[in-house]
C-alpha cells in the first residue's frame, strides 16, 4: 500500500542492498531456461513478476518456454516499500508478459509501464484477475497470493498471457496451469480441516499477508485494525493500539500469532515477545518465496505450521 521512504530513510539502505542481490536472482531465474541458455532465450518469453511469488508461478506454467525475471525477490526486503531502478525498467521494456499484483502492492510496476517504451506487453493483474474487492467499509486485503482461488484464476490468466506471445505453446500452458491448480487442491483441503478442526479460534496477525489463510481456515483475527494496518504502511503504532495489541497476548485471547518477517520493526518485535513470553506459538510467514523453495511447497509448509500451532 502507500509507503513514505522519507520516513524511513533506514529502509532506503536495506532496498538497496536488497536490490542488488535481486539483480543477481533474476539473472539467475534467467538462466532457468536451460542450459542452451542462447537458444532457449531466443524463443523463450520475457516475463517479468513484480514479486519472486508470481514469477515462480508463471516458471511452473511457462516450463522452459519463459525466460523470468522477478523484480523483489529478498526475503529480508519489504515489498509494500520497494523503489523500482533502471535494471528493473530494462528488464520490463523487453517484457512480452508482466505480472504484477496490483491493489496498490507494487505500484512500481505501472509507474514504470508508464514511464517506459515498451508499448505492448501483456499485463496481468492479480488483484484484478481474483474478483476480490474491499469489503463494506475495509480496505482491501491485496495479498491475494493466500487466496488459493484467486491463485488457481491467476494460473489460467497465466497461461493465457503466454498463449498470446507464444500461440504455438498454447496447449502446453494450459496444461502446464490445469497440473498447477490440481496441487492447489490439497492446500484448500488442508484449510478445511483447519476449519472443522478449529472454526472460530482467534489468532493474531502482525500484517496483513495471512489474512485469505486464516479466514479460509474458519480463524477469527483479533488484532486491532490500526496494529496491522501501521505495521503494512510502515507507519508508526500509538501506543494505546500497541497496548491492546500486547493484551491479546497476556490474557491469552488468541491461540497464535501469524508474524510476517518482512515487514518488522521495534513494535511487531514487541508483540511477538509478548506471544513467546504467555507461551503462545508463533507462525512465521513471508511476503515472498523463501530462498529454495517453489509457491507450493512454500504455501504447504504455511498451512501446516498454522495447523499445528493451532493443535498445540
Ligand atoms: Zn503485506
Amino acid at each position: 500500500m502507500r509507503t513514505s521512504w522519507s520516513r524511513h530513510p533506514a529502509l532506503i539502505a536495506v532496498a538497496s542492498l536488497a536490490v542488488l542481490t535481486g539483480c543477481s536472482s533474476s539473472s539467475d531465474s534467467g538462466s532457468d531456461s536451460g542450459t542452451s541458455q542462447d537458444a532457449a532465450s531466443s524463443s523463450a518469453v520475457p516475463v517479468v513478476a513484480s514479486t519472486n511469488v508470481y514469477g515462480d508461478i508463471a516458471k511452473e506454467i511457462g516450463a522452459g518456454r519463459v525466460k523470468v525475471t522477478s523484480i523483489v525477490s529478498d526475503p529480508s526486503q519489504d515489498p509494500h516499500s520497494y523503489e523500482a531502478n533502471t535494471r528493473n525498467q530494462l528488464a520490463l521494456s523487453k517484457a512480452k508478459v508482466v505480472i504484477e499484483n496490483g491493489g496498490g502492492y507494487d505500484d512500481f510496476v505501472d509507474r514504470m509501464l508508464k514511464g517506459g517504451n515498451n508499448a505492448s506487453p501483456e499485463v496481468i493483474n492479480a488483484v484484478k484477475t481474483s474478483g476480490r474487492t474491499a469489503p463494506e467499509g475495509e480496505e482491501l486485503n491485496e495479498h491475494v497470493w493466500y487466496d488459493f482461488p484467486s491463485v488457481a484464476k491467476l494460473a489460467d490468466r497465466i497461461a493465457a498471457g503466454l498463449a498470446k506471445a507464444d500461440p504455438d505453446h498454447a496447449s502446453t500452458f494450459t496444461k502446464n496451469a490445469k497440473a498447477f491448480k490440481a496441487k492447489l487442491k490439497p492446500l484448500e483441503a488442508k484449510e478445511r480441516q483447519i476449519k472443522s478442526d478449529h472454526e472460530g479460534e482467534a489468532v493474531a496477525i502482525t500484517e496483513p499477508v495471512p489474512l485469505y489463510l486464516t479466514e479460509a481456515s474458519g480463524l477469527e483475527n483479533k488484532t486491532p485494525e490500526a496494529f496491522s494496518e501501521a505495521i503494512e504502511e510502515g507507519d508508526d503504532v500509538s501506543p494505546k493500539t500497541l497496548q491492546s495489541t500486547l493484551a491479546l497476548f497476556s490474557g491469552k485471547k488468541v491461540k497464535a500469532l501469524v508474524y510476517n518477517e518482512q515487514t518488522t520493526g521495534p513494535q511487531t518485535k514487541k508483540v511477538e515477545g509478548a506471544a513467546k513470553k504467555a507461551g503462545i506459538p508463533v507462525v512465521s510467514v513471508t511476503e515472498t518465496l523463501p530462498e529454495g523453495k517453489g509457491y507450493i511447497a512454500w504455501m504447504t509448509a504455511n498451512v501446516d505450521a498454522l495447523a499445528s500451532a493451532l493443535d498445540q
